[in-house]
This record gives structure tokens, sequence and C-alpha cells, in this order.
């Protein structure tokens, strides 16, 4: 009897043991989240980069040095800068020299110039690659023709030209003929300022800032710095010098993209500009 009774309390027991245990596993558990949930848990701060607002993307500056490179009188490329994928170009030309550029500036090309076909609009490259060697020739010739230094031609290493990536388009009037900004007129000039920046090229002097690129108005010289930049500087007015100018502005915290701050302020640089004219000799076949 006494054993019986014993076992029959027992039973009862075990079970409330194992309920209790189950409703405490059970509330633990649906606690769980709540508990990661609570600002109480502790919130560990990962250090962020700062919010990037520059208006060309992080991967495009990241390359910056590649195909937004600068050339200009205050910015020269050295005898050594020479692009290491130079290919000649396969697009229609203006003479039977080949021309070189550099191989995705060339397949840009060759793009806008099958564009301006369907177009029923007919381009003539004219110019592409000149080496520092080239241009130092150039330059020495128009001194000693001339007597003296008149600036009208680019000093080695301020062409952009050198690059690789500048190239000059005309049409078939124009084969054989002085370059004058008369050419942004004519059909072939005005596709160019249309369509240009869809195959990453902008007017590299454009008419209006003679002062700060320091280069008379060449509505045939193109220069390749790839498609968001090139849709971004035309959008905006902008000169490479420009560009150049936000972005290191940018980096150094004196511009940001919002209006406020002076994308001029480079105009201030210099005193007289002193304007010249890069393409005015197109001695190219000087080898
Ligand atoms: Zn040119």
């Amino acid at each position: 009897m006494h054993l019986k009774s014993t076992r029959r309390l027992a039973i009862p027991a075990a079970l409330l043991i194992i309920l209790f245990a189950a409703l405490v596993n059970g509330c633990a558990a649906a606690g769980q989240p709540d508990a990661q949930a609570s600002p109480s848990a502790g919130i560990s701060i990962v250090p962020t980069e700062p919010v990037w607002t520059f208006p060309l993307s992080k991967d495009i500056m990241a390359d910056a040095e590649s195909f937004l490179t600068l050339a200009n009188a205050d910015n020269r490329l050295s005898d050594k800068d020479k692009p290491d994928d130079l290919v000649n170009i396969t697009v229609r030309k203006s003479k039977d020299s080949a021309i070189q550029l550099r191989r995705p500036v060339s397949a840009a090309l060759k793009e806008m110039f099958a564009a301006a076909d369907a177009d029923g609009v007919k381009l003539y490259a004219h110019s592409g690659y000149r080496s520092y060697h080239t241009q130092d020739v150039m330059h020495y010739n128009r001194v000693k023709d001339i007597g003296y230094d008149d600036k009208v031609v680019q000093q080695a290493g301020a062409s952009d030209h050198q690059t690789g990536m500048g190239i000059d388009i005309i049409s078939a009037s124009w084969i054989g003929s002085r370059l004058t900004a008369r050419f942004a007129e004519t059909k072939e000039g005005q596709w160019i300022a249309a369509h240009c920046a869809e195959y990453g090229f902008i007017i590299r002097y454009p008419e209006g800032k003679e002062d700060i690129t320091k280069i008379i108005f060449e509505p045939w010289h193109l220069r390749y710095v790839g498609v968001e930049a090139a849709r971004y500087i035309t959008d905006n007015a902008l000169t490479l010098e420009e560009f150049w100018d936000q972005w290191n502005g940018y980096q150094d915290g004196s511009w940001a993209p919002d209006g406020e701050r002076d994308t001029q302020s480079v105009d201030a640089v210099s005193g007289t500009p002193t304007v010249i004219v890069e393409d005015v000799l197109e001695i190219v076949d000087i080898f």
C-alpha cells in the first residue's frame, strides 16, 4: 500500500517537471529575438566610409589617372608618358598615314563613326596620338620659324594629343584646309557636338572657355574620358580643367556637388590668359 501510493504521486510530479521545463525553454526561445532587437542589448559601432557624393561613381574616379588624364601647360606630361595600349585606328581618315589612339578609345571612335554613318554624316579622323618628341619638334620649328616663342604651339608635354585620347575629327570639305571654329557650324560639327558624349568623348576646348583651357575653341578636337564622365562634363558645360578642379576640391573638402561652391574658381588662378591654338600646325608626318 505504502509503495503504491508513492508511485502514484511520483508520476504526476515527473510530468509537472517536464511541462515546466518545456514552458521555460519555450519562453526563453520566444524571448530571444526580442532580447537581440532591444537597444539595451548593446550597439556595435562599425566605422563607415564617408558618404560618396561626387557626381561620378567611385569606380570611375579610382581610375581617374587613366582616362581623365589632364595634359596642359600647367600639368605637363613627361617624355616617359606614352600609353602602352596604342593601336592604329581603323576608321575613315583624312590621310594615308597611320593614326594611333589608345585601344579603348579606338573602339569608342569606331562606334561613333558607325553611328554618324547611320545618320548620313561622314566623319574623317585627322590626328591622334602625338608623342612628346613630336610636340617638341613642332614647338622647336615654330620658334625657329618666327625667331621667338609666340606661344602659338604647345610645348612638349602640354598637348592633349600625348594622352593617346585626343583626336581631331573633320569632314571631307575641310581636308587640306586650315581648321577654324567655323567647323562647328557644319553638319558634321553639329553632329559631333550633339552625340560625342554618348561614345565617351568631350569637346576638349569648348567655346567660351578659352580663359580656362588657354586654347581657342576647337570644335574638331575631341577627347575620350569615358561615357559617364563625358555625359557629366558635357551636361554641366565643364572643361577637363574645371572637372579636375571639382574633383580636387571634393577630395580636400572645398567643393561639394550642392551648387553652393564656386566651380569657376580655377579662373582666378592666372592673370591675363594666353590663348593658343593647339592644332594650328598639323605637321604630323614629321618622322
Ligand atoms: Zn587636336
